[in-house]
């Protein structure tokens, strides 16, 4: 069994096992087995490499997932899925579940005490994740996920469109570089409402996320994203009065810092890519 992968089987499922998708922890079910297919597809290469999923549900993803991988580590915060989960790992001896809020977790740890691993393997992540709590699953995974080597990760379309954005562009901003400075970030595809049920009240997309190997070089990490913070709260104000008021020099010291690195003081934060943010906080840095 792959898991429950159309309207029918969720629909009798919930009748079987009595229960009632819930809005507070973003229980909208996959029910298109050619968007699920795509979303594995968009995970290769995956043979050779772990897998941990966030929030498997009623198994969509699971135990496709487990035949093309090494092993699943399946992470749901619902036990009442446990019934349906479980035969996952009848049918699959390479699924491991584990019931917990993925937030208050270590990952890494998890999964080696999953598998009995000595050391934390190379593995992937793959989910279509709760909405509500999408920054901070995304910031977990870029911050303590250390030997993650990629994430396909189904979330609402808007905030994929502000996560891949670029300078220039009406969504572009703080998600933007904050993602970018962890990750290069692609965007799959985008995946309409009427996939899902229960439907919910916005389109989807999935994004890969590929962790940087080098990550920029900060020379004061707190700087830089105070600085990319203030920046973004006055959007429509120019680097030069953004910077003016940040940092304690003259302004005509400001404005020359600015030039030289190569930025006009006039641009908006929007036209700034995140290596301009980078050189700017870093030679504010220096410069004390
Ligand atoms: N992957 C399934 C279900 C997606 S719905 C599918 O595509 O059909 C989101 C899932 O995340 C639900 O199963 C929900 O119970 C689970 N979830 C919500 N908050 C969670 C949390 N904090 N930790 C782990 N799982 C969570």
């Amino acid at each position: 069994m792959a898991g429950l992968q159309s309207l029918s089987q969720v629909k009798q499922a919930m009748q079987e096992y009595q229960f009632h998708p819930r809005k507070k922890w973003g229980q909208n079910f996959l029910v298109d087995r050619n968007i699920t297919n795509k979303i594995i597809e968009s995970c290769m290469p995956i043979d050779g490499q772990y897998v941990v999923e966030i929030g498997p549900g009623l198994g969509a993803l699971t135990g496709t997932l487990a035949q093309r991988s090494l092993g699943v580590l399946a992470i749901e915060i619902d036990h009442g899925f446990e019934p349906i989960l479980s035969e996952l790992t009848v049918q699959h001896d390479n699924v491991r579940l584990l019931f917990a809020d993925v937030l208050s977790i270590d990952i890494e740890q998890e999964l080696m005490r999953a598998f009995a691993l000595k050391e934390v393997p190379s593995y992937m992540v793959c989910a279509n994740i709760p909405y509500n709590i999408t920054s901070p699953i995304l910031f977990k995974l870029l911050e303590q996920c250390s030997s993650l080597t990629a994430a396909t990760l189904m979330i609402q379309k808007e905030v994929a469109q502000r996560i891949v954005a670029g300078p220039g562009s009406k969504t572009y901003g703080l998600l933007s570089i904050s993602a970018g400075y962890y990750a290069t970030i692609q965007y799959v595809m985008t995946v309409s409402r009427h996939c899902f049920y229960p439907e919910p009240e916005v389109d989807s997309s999935v994004i890969r996320i590929i962790p940087r190997e080098i990550m920029p070089e900060v020379y004061d990490e707190k700087l830089f994203k105070t600085l990319l913070k203030a920046a973004f709260q006055k959007r429509r104000k120019t680097m030069l009065n953004i910077c003016n008021s940040f940092f304690p020099q003259e302004k005509a010291q400001v404005e020359d810092t600015i030039k030289s690195i190569g930025l006009d003081p006039g641009a908006r934060p929007e036209n700034l890519s995140m290596e301009d943010f980078v050189a700017l906080a870093n030679r504010f840095a220096k410069e004390g």
